[in-house]
């Protein structure tokens, strides 16, 4: 090797040590790791807040069921859309972060061999006196960058630790957002998304399937006699008996204060009609106790299966109008709506 290969390499040594080294210190001084895991707290902290005010802010479903025209759909709150999207946002951004820490400790790697190579050279070299002060100075740097490279390996399979973690709570705030904190069903919101889906697939593939709405019976006159506390748990009860008595695979929420939405995954209107008959006799037959009190509730249904042409707001209604038929004529029971999305302008 002559003076000028070895000027080359010493000079890439300098110029590699003088990027890699301070970047090095920097992240082991400040800690990759804790920055970030500030960094994700930091973003996060105001979605747990978000989910904490929804939590204390269940929908209290006012439910008029008077007129028809009168019972609107209920859109999902664009908080909760919002929230959702930031998730999905910040879900990304953590996965944009798992891969540049990948990338990162692969040039560790890459520049750890690197260096390794261009030590072991310098090493094998007999150089004349006066490069002997800087040769083993370089040897010196060529060390501590090794040992800087060492420890930010180190950083970075701890931070990535801390990301999958992360990644997990969003995955479960995300869960959270769509569940109903009183009776662990499905949300309006997750409700919403379902039966958009569906219709969806419905168009796309001709999936059939029915949808029940489901209220309990003058459950005011439950609340007036125990208590708003005893109400809810008698929603509770409700909710775990009717999730109990359908296939795992029919989707149940909690929509409103005590209405329910059941979708039936491949059912059509006739058998649908059977479901929800046999639904509203095992509530009949049940037996809610609160505090030694044996209380009854009964169940109004309104039933429909999805047609051609149905969007979700024109099925819902059709399930609606079935509903408020039986509330008309007497309640405890199921009336199914006309196969046609026509019956309900
Ligand atoms: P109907 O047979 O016509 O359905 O009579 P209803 O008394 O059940 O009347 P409606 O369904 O219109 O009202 C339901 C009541 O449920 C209204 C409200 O006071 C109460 N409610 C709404 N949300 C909650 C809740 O989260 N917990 C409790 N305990 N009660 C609720
Ligand atoms: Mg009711």
């Amino acid at each position: 090797m002559n003076i000028w290969q070895i000027s080359l390499v010493f000079s890439s040594g300098l110029a590699s040590g003088s990027v890699l080294f301070p970047v090095a210190r920097m992240i082991e001084s400040r800690g990759l790791d804790s920055f970030l895991y500030s960094l994700v707290h930091r973003v996060t902290r105001p979605i747990s807040a978000t989910i904490n005010l929804f939590r204390g802010r269940r929908p209290k479903g006012p439910v008029s069921l008077e007129h028809c025209s009168q019972r609107e759909i209920h859109k999902v709150d664009p908080r909760e859309q919002k929230l959702d999207e930031t998730a999905q946002s910040i879900r990304g951004m953590l996965l944009s972060l798992a891969a540049a820490i990948q990338r990162t400790d692969k040039a560790t790697d890459a520049s750890t061999h690197t260096l390794d190579d261009i030590r072991s050279t310098l090493d094998r070299m007999v150089l004349p006196g006066e490069l002997k002060d800087s040769h083993f100075l370089l040897l010196g740097e060529i060390d501590q960058m090794i040992a800087s490279n060492n420890s930010l390996k180190t950083e970075l399979s701890s931070s990535q630790e801390v990301l999958s973690t992360q990644r997990e709570q969003i995955e479960r705030l995300k869960t959270a957002v769509r569940i109903d904190s009183m009776t662990q069903l499905a949300n309006r919101a997750f409700f919403e998304e379902k039966l958009s889906e569906m219709v969806q697939l419905f168009e796309r593939y001709g999936d059939t399937f029915s949808l029940l709405i489901i209220d309990v019976d003058r459950f005011k006159s439950i609340n007036d006699t125990f208590g708003h506390h005893g109400g809810d748990r008698v929603l509770r009860g409700v909710g775990a008996k009717i999730r109990s008595s359908l296939r795992h695979t029919d989707f149940v929420a909690r929509i409103g204060g005590d209405e329910f939405a059941v979708v039936l995954m491949k059912a059509s209107v006739r058998s649908a009609g059977e479901v929800a008959r046999k639904l509203c006799g095992e509530i009949e037959d049940s037996r809610f106790i609160l505090d030694g009190n044996e209380i009854r509730v009964t169940l109004s249904v309104g039933v429909a299966e999805v047609a051609a042409g149905d969007s979700e707001e024109s099925l819902l209604k059709r399930a609606d109008v079935a509903l408020y038929q039986v509330k008309q004529t007497g309640r405890n029971g199921v009336h199914v709506a006309a196969l046609t999305n026509q019956n309900c302008p």
